[in-house]
């Protein structure tokens, strides 16, 4: 039998190649390698699951043996690739047995970061970015009344929110101004901040956290600007990492992410990289709508017809229904200027380029009703 595609993971991106592939070619072999159990949830559920009231066992969408059934693959779990070795293609496991590929594709996603902090309570520090954490999250917030959250990106601000919810008190701490300072312009910011405190979050902007210290009821946090802050749990989420060490072992070319061209295909052929650990045509796109994209795509060019992947303009919806908001950034380092204006309920923040025209946009409370329509104005970030 000839070697099956390999895919490195069982992440959205993984999942959603596999599936978009097999209504491409229904019956040559797949192979899907994880480490972890292999069951299919959908990520971004898990910043507002306890709003759902949905426990973590609930947020599996489908079991591993589902999804091996659903997509005619064979997929190992708790099973660790160690290496690649494209000279003989193959991936090499923890227990050193080898396995060959047709085509590899890495889609191995990112690792949190973690910031330093000095103090004996600095390594309980959880991070969330798969369900197995946020299960052993969810166990500890039994009895917690308080929880500190470092990072008010996108993740720490929902995470926060949902909290929120449980009437726990919740701190948000971040060296920015104002939260979501990478997506929103000031104003926004300001009403974002009001929108959040109104469900009792507090912020501790403008400084990070310098040490954790155990004490009898939980944490203290010593913040560099000299304040004291207690909390039962402290959750980290400021920023994740892609995952590059494999590819680089390989001799796979790598920046922050792994390299990829429009075809997906890193520097070496027949390895195709995507998802949250990869870096494609000089973009890190860790949503989901990018993922979307880039599996059409790559389906199509696995089974035969090479596929340039392109992106139209895609909002993100961020899940704080204390404000409800939809960001849609200009591209990276894109000229230009933020307006706002507010309204009723809400704000409308739009970029324009130099010659007025529309490149971004965050919408806020009422004015989200408009990210379809303002998207479609956006000129495409791959055409
Ligand atoms: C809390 C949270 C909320 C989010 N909310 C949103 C949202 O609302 N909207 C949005 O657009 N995006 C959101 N995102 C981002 C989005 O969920 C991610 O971009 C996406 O899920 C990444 O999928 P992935 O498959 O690339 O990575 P992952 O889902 O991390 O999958 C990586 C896979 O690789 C496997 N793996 C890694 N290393 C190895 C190895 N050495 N050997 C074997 N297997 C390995 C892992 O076990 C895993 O199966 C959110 C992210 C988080 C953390």
């Amino acid at each position: 039998m000839s070697a099956p595609i390999v895919i490195l993971g069982t992440g959205l991106a993984a999942y959603t190649l596999a599936r978009e592939w097999r209504k491409l070619d229904s019956s040559s072999p797949l192979l899907l390698v994880t480490r972890d159990g292999g069951g299919f949830y959908a990520k971004p559920t898990l910043s507002n699951a306890l709003a759902n009231n949905k426990t973590p066992a609930q947020l599996q969408i489908k079991s591993v043996e589902q999804m091996a059934a659903e997509l005619k693959a064979e997929i190992r779990t708790h099973c660790a690739v160690t290496g690649i070795d494209a000279q003989r293609r193959q991936i090499i496991l923890a227990n050193d047995d080898r396995l060959a590929y047709d085509r590899l594709v890495i889609a191995c996603g990112a690792d949190p970061f973690r910031p330093p902090m000095e103090g004996d309570g600095a390594g309980e520090v959880q991070s969330i970015n798969d369900l197995d954490d946020y299960s052993r999250f969810h166990a500890g917030l039994e009895n917690a009344k308080s929880v500190a959250v470092i990072g008010a990106g996108l993740i720490g601000c929902e995470f926060a929110n949902d909290l929120a919810t449980r009437q726990i008190n919740t701190s948000l701490i971040d060296p920015a101004p104002w939260p979501l300072s990478r997506l929103l312009p000031e104003a926004a910011g300001e009403q974002f901040t009001a929108g959040l405190q109104a469900t009792g979050i507090k912020f501790c902007l403008g400084t990070s956290v310098k040490g954790v210290h155990k004490t009898a009821a939980g944490y203290r946090l010593e913040l560099a600007d000299g304040r004291q802050l207690s909390a039962d749990r402290i959750l980290s989420a400021i920023g994740l990492r892609p995952r590059t060490a494999l590819a680089q072992a390989a001799g796979i070319a790598r920046q922050r992410g792994i390299v990829a061209n429009r075809l997906l295909e890193t520097s070496i052929p027949g390895i195709y990289a995507m998802g949250d650990c990869a870096e494609i045509a000089g973009l890190i796109l860790p949503y989901v709508l990018p993922i979307m994209h880039q599996a059409r795509a790559l389906a199509r060019t696995l089974a035969g017809t090479p596929t340039t992947l392109g992106y139209p303009a895609m909002p993100v919806v961020v899940k704080t229904p204390a404000c409800p908001t939809v960001v849609c950034p200009p591209a990276p380092g894109t000229e230009g200027t933020w307006q706002c204006l507010s309204v009723t309920g809400g704000l409308e923040a739009r970029f324009l380029g130099q010659a007025g025209d529309l490149l971004g946009f965050a919408l806020l409370g009422s004015t989200t009703v408009q990210s379809k329509a303002l998207a479609a104005q956006i000129p495409a970030l791959l055409a």
